[in-house]
């Protein structure tokens, strides 16, 4: 045991602002010295911070930091948080959208790539950049993000979109991270939704109840829960992050009568064991989160480093389906023909060749679509 970090841990926790996300957000360590309170970085990991700091921006919050073991830089918690020399070394294959936002975007912020459903991109900000993100270049990267100068802009155009669009059934809140908003902002957007006739269904994706747990007051919940049916659906990716705070704030979602799903992205390094999904799946159903998709991770430029093969995938989807039935999620690939599940069945052909593995999928209309993964590299 560290001495001079548990001490320091022990006075970050008993800060009486430690549970106000307020205060949470505004103590964002964005340094390797805020860091070192945390952790002992490695020499890897300060190359890390160094040189991916011209490119991707970073920031954790201190409750995930606070998740984060002292000395092994191989925690699950560490290698999701912490940038890497590996987001600066790009595969043949990557971009910054495989999965074709900016090909089905329709407004600033609509991405209308299915034809009953929409994804609502109403922020570009998030608690923890997470390094592995599929929206890295919208929520990380220097250079920008997906909107237009009219980032700030109010949402009127976007609005009339799902107005003039009676097919639209499901608007899906994404980012970025939905929450990061203000509570009347929020709830703003819920209502005007909700005055739309044909919008039946209402989901909101966020990470918040696994990077900041505090940010779901039950303020907020009751708020959310008053524009029914809204689903939410979260993204823990390793049993270490369903903590004390974290099943709480799943609580207080269900217990205000809100679906929680959950999405996963198997990253190497982080999750890529069988034992390992297995106890996360088993947990989030006994916190009444319903395990939702397993992504395979994106060949996303700064991310793919994060692949892993699809064997693995496919080694721990076979030990899933031994347990609960509804603690199994979908193995799923995105691609610009849409989302795809890998099942056996769907995989027409695998070629590798130097730079990775081409796999050609079945897409759900019959057609087929692509899928890049690059090979499999060790950390640096
Ligand atoms: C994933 C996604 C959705 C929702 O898809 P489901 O399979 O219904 O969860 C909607 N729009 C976009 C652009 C998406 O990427
Ligand atoms: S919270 Fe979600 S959108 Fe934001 S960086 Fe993490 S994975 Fe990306």
């Amino acid at each position: 045991m560290d001495l001079d970090h548990e001490a320091r841990r022990q006075q970050h926790l008993a800060n009486d602002n430690w549970n106000d996300w307020r205060w949470q957000m505004a103590n964002r360590i964005r340094t390797l010295e805020g860091l070192s309170e945390w952790v002992r970085p490695t020499d890897s990991e300060v190359l890390g911070i160094e040189r991916t700091s011209a490119r991707y921006q970073w920031h954790v919050t201190p409750y995930y930091a606070s998740l984060m073991d002292v000395d092994d830089p191989s925690c699950p918690i560490r290698r999701q948080a912490i940038p890497a020399r590996d987001e600066l070394a790009p595969a043949a294959h990557d971009s910054t959208d495989p999965v074709g936002d900016t090909l089905f975007r329709k407004t600033n912020r609509i991405i209308h790539k299915y034809p009953d459903r929409v994804a609502f991109l109403v922020t570009d900000h998030c608690p923890v950049l997470c390094r592995f993100c599929t929206r890295k270049l919208h929520t990380t990267d220097h250079e920008g993000t997906y909107f237009e100068d009219a980032r700030e802009a109010h949402l009127e155009r976007d609005f009339e979109y799902l107005r003039n669009h009676v097919e639209i059934r499901d608007v899906l809140l994404t980012g970025g991270d939905p929450l990061s908003l203000s509570d009347r902002k929020l709830d703003n957007i819920l209502g005007t939704l909700r005055s739309i006739p044909h919008v039946e269904i209402i989901r909101i994706g966020t990470r918040y109840p696994v990077l900041l747990p505090q940010r779901l007051t039950p303020e907020l919940v009751s708020m959310i829960a008053s524009h029914a049916p809204v689903w939410v659906n979260t993204h823990f990716n390793h049993p270490k992050e369903l903590t004390r705070e974290a099943i709480g704030a799943c609580a207080r979602l269900v217990d205000a009568g809100i679906p929680v799903g959950n999405q996963t992205v198997l990253l190497a390094g982080v999750n890529d064991d069988a034992e390992t999904m297995m106890t996360l799946n088993q947990k989030l159903v006994q916190a009444r989160v319903r395990p939702y998709y397993l992504y395979h991770c994106d060949s996303v430029e700064g991310v793919s480093h994060f692949q892993t093969s699809l064997e693995t995938g496919h080694r721990i989807m076979q030990h899933l389906r031994t347990t609960t039935g509804f603690a199994v999620p979908r193995y799923i690939a995105t691609t610009l023909a849409g989302k795809v599940s890998l099942e056996e069945s769907n995989i027409q052909n695998v070629t590798t060749g130097p730079s990775g593995s081409i796999v050609t999928l079945t897409a759900p209309n019959l057609s087929t679509t692509e899928f890049h993964i690059r090979n499999e590299s060790s950390p640096a």
